[in-house]
């Protein structure tokens, strides 16, 4: 079968060389709607050689004309916001509101790197011999593969591809095999911008086939990977044979912590925006939310009240809060967690189930969903749940919530409800984590590093970490 949305590959729209398509899924009807090419490795072969004839002269262009070619992705991605994001609520299943907050980030992403791009600057250090003057300067790391995974396809391509872009790198991108559609729009966006053929390359196929010869071809100098904290290791061990460099924005179980000094009925509309936001399919989801003792029954009522009240429905209808899961699987294990807590003497406050109606007969609905009786045994609080349930869990005092917050082997957000300027700073501080939210349901920018510890990952995506991330520093020593 054909299909529109193609690979490609050296400037050029191609299907697979094996003719292959992969159907994709919208989850708000359980239906293929859309047929995509799905390459393999004969593919990301052939991709990685095109990336490795446009280095040369796309390494050497001035930065000036690389950033202006970047600011005008930034521009078509903005011009094409609708379509665009149409596409991504399609096969990802977001609200439209999302999706357009996605993709108007993309552009940010793309305007950003190519400004900082400028600005990435060397050093010239004070000599200690007479002879010598010392200077270092960077130099970009050659052809990189980027992984991005299904929930959040759009800017977490353009985090990868903007600054490996802005300093003279040359890609090869894998979109998850079930969310390819929306990233083909924004290769049209860099093809129409004049980005030479060859510079950026998109390879839809089994990771088994392309991520695994992003790994295993010598000519790729640096794989980077956002994804699960599993696939994130296994990467690791195949990428030690060749010390490819790695940079992995992987998966974390991050903490809320409700101060006392907040109102109740803020701090519940905060924790449920936060929480709720793509259905809590993202890595930095609160997925523990700690609350005084003396106010748990209060916040629980009212978290209770914002959560039932949001608006289920397909993300392209207006006024949809909340679409469905993305599939099958995340559906399955939503409701195995849930189960789970119910097994194991929890209550499930609000939420709990598919939602009933004909509306919802065939889409990855439910409901969302909060729960107390909370306990460490329980499958919720051991892996990331990436599931649209709010845990509530009492505390006694500050200490103790930052103790239980840090007991977990992520590392990658921290959220703090606080109007109290000196407890944010003391629990900012406290918290192990790449990422601390006071107040903010969604702390993501462009200019800001973004990325965990522990083993939410390695490295930063974003602000001047993501620039140096594709770069090589190189120390120049000459005697005079
Ligand atoms: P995943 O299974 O690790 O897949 C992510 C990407 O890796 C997809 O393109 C997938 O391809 C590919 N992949 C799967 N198995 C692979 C393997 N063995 N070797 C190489 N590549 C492989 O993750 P997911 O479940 O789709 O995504 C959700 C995870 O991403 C969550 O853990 C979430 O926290 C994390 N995440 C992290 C960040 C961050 O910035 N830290 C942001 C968003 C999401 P196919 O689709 O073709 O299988």
């Amino acid at each position: 079968m054909s299909s529109e949305y193609l690979l490609f590959i050296d400037g050029a729209w191609c299907e697979a060389a094996k003719k292959k398509t992969l159907g994709i899924i919208d989850p708000a009807a359980a239906e293929v709607f859309a047929e995509a090419a799905y390459g393999d490795r004969e593919d990301a072969r052939r991709a990685i050689a095109a990336a490795e004839r446009a280095f040369p002269a796309w390494s050497r262009l001035l930065v000036y004309e690389r950033a202006a070619k970047l600011r005008r992705v930034a521009d078509l991605i903005r011009e094409r916001v609708d379509a665009i994001a149409r596409l991504l609520t399609r096969e990802a299943g977001k609200p439209l509101a999302e999706a357009r907050g996605e993709v108007k980030g993309a552009a940010d992403v793309f305007e950003w790197s190519a400004e900082e791009a400028k600005r990435h600057y060397g050093e010239w250090m004070p000599t200690h011999l007479a002879e010598k003057r010392l200077l270092t300067f960077r130099s970009p790391v050659g052809v990189v593969g980027a992984i991005a995974p299904w929930n959040f396809p759009v800017i977490l391509i353009s985090r990868k591809l903007g600054p490996a872009l802005a300093v003279g790198c040359t890609a090869v991108a894998k979109p998850a095999s079930q969310t390819p559609l929306a990233t083909v729009e924004l290769f049209r966006c860099f093809e129409d911008a004049g980005i030479p053929a060859g510079v950026a390359n998109l390879v839809m196929g089994p990771p088994g086939e392309v991520a695994d010869e992003f790994l295993q071809n010598p000519v790729v100098r640096k794989v980077s990977f956002t994804g699960s904290v599993e696939v994130g290791k296994e990467l690791m061990a195949k990428a030690a044979p060749q010390l490819k460099k790695l940079s992995l924005e992987l998966g974390g179980h991050c903490p809320l912590i409700v101060c006392p000094d907040i109102g109740i009925e803020e701090a519940a509309e905060r924790a449920v925006s936060a929480k709720f936001r793509n259905m809590g399919q993202v890595c930095i989801s609160p997925s523990r939310c700690y609350v005084p003792e003396a106010k748990a029954e209060a916040f629980i009522e009212a978290a209770a009240r914002c959560a039932s009240a949001l608006r289920i429905g397909p993300g392209l209808e207006p006024g949809t809060q909340v679409g469905p899961l993305f599939d099958a699987t995340r559906l399955k294990a939503t409701e195995e967690l849930v189960a789970d807590i119910e097994k194991k003497d929890g209550a499930i406050v609000c939420g709990g189930r598919r939602p009933a109606g004909e509306k919802y007969r065939k889409g990855y609905y439910y409901e969302p969903t909060v729960a107390t009786g909370i306990t460490r045994e329980m499958l919720i609080m051991q892996k990331e749940p990436f599931a649209p349930i709010l845990p509530i869990i009492p505390y006694r005092d500050l200490d103790e919530a930052v103790r239980e917050a840090n007991n977990t082997p992520y590392g990658l957000a921290s959220y703090i409800l606080t109007h109290d300027l000196a407890t944010a700073f003391r629990l900012g501080e406290a918290l192990q984590a790449g990422i601390i939210s006071v107040n903010d349901p969604s702390p993501a920018a462009a200019q800001m590093p973004f990325g965990g510890m522990k083993e939410s990952g390695l490295g930063r995506e974003g602000g001047h970490s993501g620039i140096e991330a594709y770069t090589e520093v190189k120390y120049l020593s000459i005697w005079l």
